[in-house]
């Protein structure tokens, strides 16, 4: 019987995991830039770690989380995002004592969500994104913004949109969750089945819902920016401004409120215009301010703000701006082997050029000319190195450029130095 893979999960093949590697290490390597160092933590969480940050009003936990007792009869989930999981961790190991403020983490890994499978949404998918803490300034939340707009550009996108607002500081939202309640109770019983329980836990996850008679009914809800604090107003306003002053353009959004309970304060999402014929993935990314979430999961009352892309998304966006030159190269050279004793042969010369940095591929059978030659082309080999009787007795080895057909033999003793050589020549008659 075949055994299919899990709904929602997708195997990552060589030509597309090769895109993952580009996009992980152009990460990488701009978050090392900023000064962000790489955490890794357990993909199991304790179930109360979710319900306390991402909160129990969320989509998330409400209704997606893979959740279930181990053999001990402990809750744990797998973890449906990676904040939550970095903050615990600066908790467990206290690796906020003696170290300068702020603390910059990077991540990247899986994470899993049982939601509808679509275009850009999987029940196992990656993120890569950073956290920020201890900073209480608003050029914090740029820094954050603008890594995240930057790692966009550096990959080579356009038309990217990014969207902003602010949730306020506690007082604003306590009084803007009021006026939500008092709005949507009006209304309540046209509402979703979610709705009537949105409304118990947080008004403010209405404004998420994507059902279509509700989002008419959100049309009318009281705005945001009615009650926010005049420190709220002013901290998102220097956001943009500063943003504005590096070259990034933003856009207020009063809607956005992003769907995990823990921001506060400035909140963003990175959007892609979609071209005609490709399906709109959603954000591709986003983030925002949480100011309390480390004290709550008992760590230090150190503020944060963190930033998150979906691979899977940033992949499908990027189609385009990274084009086949992200596919896997052939190998240097193809080492065919004639006779049986060309075998060991080529297997020490291999292992030789392989210590010379050079990418070599052989596979272990005794082949015609013909299809040693069909192997290697299928391979998308530079070269073909012959090894046969004659060869082994003349103790040389047959070489042929793949593209320019020419054939020419060279010493043994010469080897590394001919191999080196002829790659080096083939990029300089590619560049010509
Ligand atoms: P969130 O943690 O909900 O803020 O999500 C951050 C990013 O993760 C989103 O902008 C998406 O790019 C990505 N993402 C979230 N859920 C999924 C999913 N089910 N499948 C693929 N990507 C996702």
């Amino acid at each position: 019987m075949e055994i299919n893979p899990v709904k929602g999960t997708h195997d990552i093949l060589e030509d597309e995991s090769r895109k993952y590697y580009e996009v992980e290490s152009l990460f990488r390597s701009l978050a090392f830039l900023y000064g962000y160092k790489e955490i890794r933590t357990p993909i199991i969480e304790h179930t109360p770690l979710f319900l306390r940050s991402v909160g129990e009003g969320s989509d998330i936990v409400n209704k997606e989380m893979y959740t279930f007792d181990d053999k001990g009869g402990r809750s744990i989930t797998l973890r449906p995002e990676m904040t939550a999981g970095v903050l615990r961790s600066i908790t467990s190991n206290k690796a906020y004592v003696n170290k300068e403020l702020p603390l910059r983490y990077f991540y990247n890994g899986p994470c899993f969500r049982y939601e509808r499978p679509q275009a850009g949404r999987y029940r196992q998918f990656h993120q890569l994104g950073v956290e920020l803490l201890g900073s209480t300034s608003y050029l914090a939340d740029v820094e954050v913004i603008t890594l995240g707009y930057k790692l966009l550009s550096n990959i080579g996108l356009k038309n990217v949109k990014i969207k902003i607002n602010s949730l306020g500081d506690d007082e604003s939202r306590a009084n803007y969750k009021v006026a939500l309640k008092e709005y949507f109770t009006k209304h309540i019983d046209s509402m979703c089945e979610d709705c009537h329980h949105r409304l118990e836990v947080n008004p403010l996850r209405i404004l998420d819902c994507k059902v279509p008679s509700d989002i008419e009914i959100v049309k009318d809800a009281p705005r945001m920016s009615d009650y926010l604090s005049e420190a709220s107003k002013d901290r998102l306003n220097k956001v943009i401004d500063a943003l504005t002053s590096l070259g990034i353009e933003v856009e207020r959004d009063e809607n956005l409120v992003r769907g995990l309970d823990y921001y506060t304060g400035v909140v963003f999402e990175y959007h892609i215009t979609p071209k005609e014929g490709e399906n709109d993935v959603g954000a591709i990314g986003g983030g925002g301010h949480y100011a309390k979430l480390l004290k709550e999961l008992g760590g230090p009352d150190l503020e944060g703000v963190g930033l998150s892309f979906g691979e899977e998304r940033l992949i499908y966006v990027s189609k385009e701006a990274m084009g086949e030159s992200y596919n896997y190269e052939g190998p240097d050279f193809y080492f065919a082997s004639l006779c049986e004793e060309a075998l060991s042969k080529n297997l020490s010369y291999s292992e030789y050029l392989r210590n010379a940095g050079l990418h070599i591929e052989t596979n272990y059978e005794v082949k015609s000319v013909k299809s040693a030659l069909k192997s290697a082309l299928k391979l998308n080999a530079k070269f073909i190195a012959f090894v046969g009787e004659d060869e082994i007795k003349n103790k040389v080895i047959t070489i042929k450029n793949l593209k320019s057909q020419v054939q020419q033999t060279i010493k043994v003793e010469n080897l590394y130095r001919n191999a080196l050589e002829l790659i080096d020549n083939y990029y300089k008659d590619l560049n010509n």
